[in-house]
């Protein structure tokens, strides 16, 4: 424990230490995440009208943000001398704490509904050696379950967004961006599903404004997906449904976050439909090289919409692509498939370059 990364990213910890819980450095269980690119936009920034950044957050270790609070619960959790963490997840939750728990030598459980989470995530899950397990219920039951195993079991942490500490390490990102565009940006758009992230992000830009480092602060922009809108309706979604499974969840823990990031900033939360977001998956991907899953797509589906109908933000504008496209390789599959096989002949390729075939639907 205290292992260093020698080399490469220093994790989020080590970066940024004085805006974080006191952590001992002999509990620091960390895996290089954070320093994630700010990648520009530019055929999308056309098309939205705004230069348009994208936070890749696929690159950290488990390829989602979630690493930036896992590091932070995992190490905390270490020092205070827990023996194990479980976790309610809708799969990027539960990849992060299943590596970090490896990392910090410690048990994981992870509670998932069954047969929800995408092949990635439950791959990574097996890999790192968790204990999966599937229940029949959503993701707000298996909340409500792991909420009561950390209460009920001595040396068990809940690592879930509710816990502080998950929220401290995930602020980061916005300190990354600010620093990365030397000021906070006019607007950020993300994906809302349990609403931590968007809590954490507000979190971090008025720390870094009240530090005196920025005198401002973003427009919070927030995007549910319609199937799963409860911050949009006002109503929680009792079977809530969407091909962004990292934002299917229908009563939102971090409710109250997400609205004062709303309000505070003079943004929005509104929803996207799902053809809006697995068309903006594909612009990302085929456009600017970019592969995030679909949940991710959702605050450039957002923009894209706002573009349509005339209320796009205007300047700098940061979106957040929370988790790489690998994470659910069967939402792709579903769409496109692989040609078959040609023979190996020179004049068989030239025909088969020469054929325009549109990917098959
Ligand atoms: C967890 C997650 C979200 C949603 O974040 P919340 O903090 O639950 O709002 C969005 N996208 C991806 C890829 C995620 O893993």
């Amino acid at each position: 424990m205290g292992v260093r990364t020698v080399g490469g990213r220093r994790g989020v910890i080590r970066k940024y230490r004085d805006w974080l819980p006191e952590i001992p450095e002999e509990a620091i269980a960390s895996l290089g995440e954070g320093d994630t690119p700010l990648i520009e936009a530019p055929r999308l920034s056309e098309k939205i009208g705004a230069s348009l950044y994208l936070k890749f957050e696929g690159m950290n270790p488990t390829a989602s943000f979630k690493d930036r609070g896992m590091t932070v619960a995992l190490s905390r959790a270490v020092a205070a001398g827990s023996r194990a963490c479980v976790c309610a997840s809708t799969g990027n939750t539960a990849a992060a704490a299943s590596a970090y728990s490896a990392r910090a030598g410690i048990s994981c459980f992870v509670v998932v509904p069954a047969g929800k989470i995408a092949l990635g995530k439950a791959v990574q899950v097996l890999a790192h050696g968790a204990k999966i397990i599937q229940i029949e219920g959503n993701f707000d039951a298996a909340l409500r379950l792991s909420k009561t195993a950390a209460e009920e079991l001595g040396n068990v942490s809940l690592v879930n967004s509710v816990n502080p500490d998950r929220i401290e390490g995930q602020k980061t990102a916005s300190f990354e961006v600010c620093e990365s565009l030397g000021c906070p940006p006019d607007a950020l758009a993300l994906p809302v599903g349990n609403a931590g992230n968007i809590t954490a992000y507000w979190k971090g830009f008025k720390e870094w404004r009240e530090a005196g480092l920025a005198q401002a602060a973003p427009r919070m922009l927030g995007f549910q997906a319609e199937g799963a809108s409860p911050l949009v309706t006002g109503q929680d979604f009792e079977s809530p449904e969407t091909v962004a499974s990292a934002i299917r969840i229908g009563a939102p823990a971090s409710r109250e976050g997400a609205l004062a990031a709303m309000h505070e900033s003079g943004g929005l939360i509104e929803s996207v439909t799902d053809a809006e977001i697995l068309a903006a998956q594909e612009a990302l991907a085929h456009e600017e090289g970019v592969f995030c899953e679909p949940a991710s797509a959702a605050g450039v589906a957002g923009l894209l919409k706002l573009a349509r109908e005339g209320r796009a933000p205007e300047g700098v504008v940061v979106s957040v692509l929370t988790g790489h496209g690998l994470k659910d390789p069967d939402v792709i599959l579903s769409r496109t498939r692989l040609p078959d096989p040609i023979p190996a002949t020179f004049e068989a390729l030239v025909e088969s370059m020469r054929r325009v075939e549109p990917a098959a639907r």
